[in-house]
């Protein structure tokens, strides 16, 4: 099957299981009549021990260029003062919006059914990283202090870009989530802003707001009465693996990181040393996550049907890899899927 659009985008196959999964999702998107022209590049310990650099210029310049990228894990080498890749993209591409949805797919745990997506800000609040320490009494230690920094203009960006996915994705309610009570001045500021950014969109998207504690709370009480909820970026990235604890854990989680002139999708579990090459990694994260990234070209029919195919092969007992219990291998699982595409 053609489809009518060929959009140019990086590739980035990472390290670990990453060339697997990668390969996985190649074959897969040639099924689905190719949707995307790859430029590969290289990140991570694989660009190291090439190019001697973790995230090499000529990655940086093809991102520039296609201003949309699909990445495999990366491996950030513990020791030696290295910065994470992942924090890099974000900064160098002003990735201010992280999108992670949950669902369902594999019924029969915990909670069935959820179907919910978490927009987190990506580039403020605590995370800014202005850290430092005060000596007394000769403990260079004794007092530690961060600062948290939100922007108005920072918080009027990830309100209307939760705001406009929610349109976009015929979702019905957002939900702001901050601690307003406490962090009056740092998180007041965004609920107040995320607030008259919801009035643009009034009958059309329901909005309610949840301090973050309340938030955790009903999430395990009762996570279908959310859709999407849009946070700052500490309690977002809390938030974020909570709900992916709902429908399972990580391992089968997408996400997406979203800036006004760059778009970078992956999956959110790491590079699995422990079974690389072993043909045991499951490709369904990253595949998912190809699938946010049809969606966020607005190709919403083929992002369907990529996630209806994976859903119907981990539906059955032998669609499942070693980290679901079964023994499928992963090249023989992007086989099924594309098996299901062609129909
Ligand atoms: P990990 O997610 O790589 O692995 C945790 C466990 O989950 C392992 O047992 C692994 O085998 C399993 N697992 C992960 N993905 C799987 C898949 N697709 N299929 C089957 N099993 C899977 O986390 P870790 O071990 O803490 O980290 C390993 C490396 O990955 C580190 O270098 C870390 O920095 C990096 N990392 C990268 C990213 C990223 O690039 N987005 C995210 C997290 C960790």
């Amino acid at each position: 099957k053609e489809v009518a659009r060929k959009i140019p985008a990086t590739l980035i196959p990472g390290d670990g299981i990453g060339p697997e999964i990668v390969d996985v999702v190649e074959r897969v998107f040639d099924a689905l009549g190719n949707p995307f022209i790859w430029e590969k590049h290289q990140a991570g310990l694989n660009a190291l021990e090439k190019s001697g650099d973790l995230l090499p210029e000529s990655t940086l310049d093809s991102i520039r260029r296609t201003g949309l990228a699909l990445k495999g894990p990366l491996t950030t080498p513990i020791g030696g003062g290295f910065r994470s890749v992942n924090v890099r993209l974000r900064e160098a591409f002003q990735l201010y919006a992280n999108v992670r949805p949950a669902r369902t797919i594999i019924p029969g745990g915990r909670y069935d059914k959820i179907d919910l997506v978490l927009i987190r800000e990506n580039l403020e609040g605590l995370y800014v990283g202005h850290e430092h320490y005060v000596p007394i009494d000769g403990d260079p230690h004794a007092v530690a202090m961060a600062t948290g920094i939100n922007t108005r203009a920072g918080s009027r960006r990830i309100a209307k870009f939760a705001f406009d996915y929610a349109v976009r994705n015929s979702r019905k309610k957002v939900t702001i989530v901050h601690k307003a009570n406490v962090l009056k001045a740092l998180t007041g500021l965004f609920l107040e802003t995320a607030k008259q950014v919801s009035a643009d969109y009034a009958g059309q998207i329901e909005t309610n707001e949840r301090i973050v504690d309340a938030c955790a709370m009903q999430l395990v009480l009762n996570p279908w009465q959310f859709d999407v909820i849009v946070s700052t970026n500490l309690f977002g990235d809390i938030l974020s693996d909570q709900i992916a604890g709902l429908v399972g854990g990580l391992g089968m989680a997408p996400g997406a990181n979203i800036g006004e002139h760059a778009a970078i999708f992956e999956a959110v579990h790491g590079s699995a040393p422990d079974i690389a090459g072993q043909g045991k990694a499951n490709p369904s994260a990253l595949l998912l996550a190809g699938a946010l990234m049809l969606e966020h070209k607005d190709m919403y029919a083929e992002a369907q049907w990529l996630r209806s195919a994976i859903d119907s092969v981990l539906s059955t007992e032998e669609g499942r890899t070693h980290d679901l219990g079964g023994s499928v291998s992963t090249s023989l699982f992007g086989d099924m899927v594309i098996d299901r595409i062609r129909g």
